[in-house]
């Protein structure tokens, strides 16, 4: 059977290393495309618009739902965050895992669309301690936003059960060769159309 592509989707609060975690593991795990989101959110020092995030304005952000550009969007922690339709639905056709960094209630859109392909992980630090430790260590937020990411995350952990897969942080190696397992599994996912067309053809 040919690959038809998938989708892996991590969430996790900001600070759990979701970012570091993808950098290990898009080296070995082949042909995938990671999405780029777009966002009304203010750059950060060391981010490049059109890598991290494809950074816009609001009312740039709000065009862009009226037109439908959106596969989903939310609002977090007071900002659009939003994937676009057209690169993932591009990235499936050529049979690539489509890796998403989106919260809580971006996985269950994603779900609801493309359930049957969906792979979903968790990613947390240890404890709330650890991820406020990161969080100042990271020293890109001010005291109001660090403290509204926290309160973000004890929300989100609440969630964690809507999840396939989870996973702590405490060790990035360890982490990372989780994620490898996952993400080599979460490409063999077959869509419900290719099973209903083989169940055919096999009768056949
Ligand atoms: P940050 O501001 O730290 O980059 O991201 C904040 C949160 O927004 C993270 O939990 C991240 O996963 C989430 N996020 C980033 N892009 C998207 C997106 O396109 N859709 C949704 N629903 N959440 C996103």
């Amino acid at each position: 059977m040919t690959s038809s592509g998938a989708i892996l989707v991590l969430s996790g609060p900001s600070g759990a290393g979701k970012s570091s975690l993808i950098k290990r593991v898009s080296e070995v795990i082949g042909a995938h495309y990671f999405s780029i989101s777009t966002t009304t959110r203010t750059i950060r020092e060391g981010e490049k618009d059109g890598v991290d995030y494809y950074f816009v304005s609001i009312e740039e952000f709000e065009k862009d739902i009226e037109a439908e550009q959106f596969l989903e969007y939310a609002l977090v922690h007071g900002n659009y965050y939003g994937t676009s339709v057209k690169p993932v639905k591009e990235a499936l056709k050529a049979g690539k895992l489509v890796v998403f960094d989106i919260d809580v209630q971006g996985n269950m859109s994603v779900k609801n669309r493309f359930g049957d392909i969906t792979t979903s992980v968790f990613i947390t630090t240890p404890s709330l301690k650890e991820l406020e430790h990161r969080l100042r260590l990271r020293g890109t937020d001010s005291e109001e936003i660090i403290q509204n990411r926290m309160q973000m995350a004890k929300r989100e952990v609440q969630r964690i059960s809507e999840y396939e897969f989870f996973i702590v942080n405490d060790d990035l190696e360890k982490a990372a060769k989780f994620l490898i397992t996952i993400a080599k599994a979460a490409r063999l996912k077959i869509p419900t159309s290719t099973i209903n067309k083989f169940i055919i053809d096999w009768e056949n």
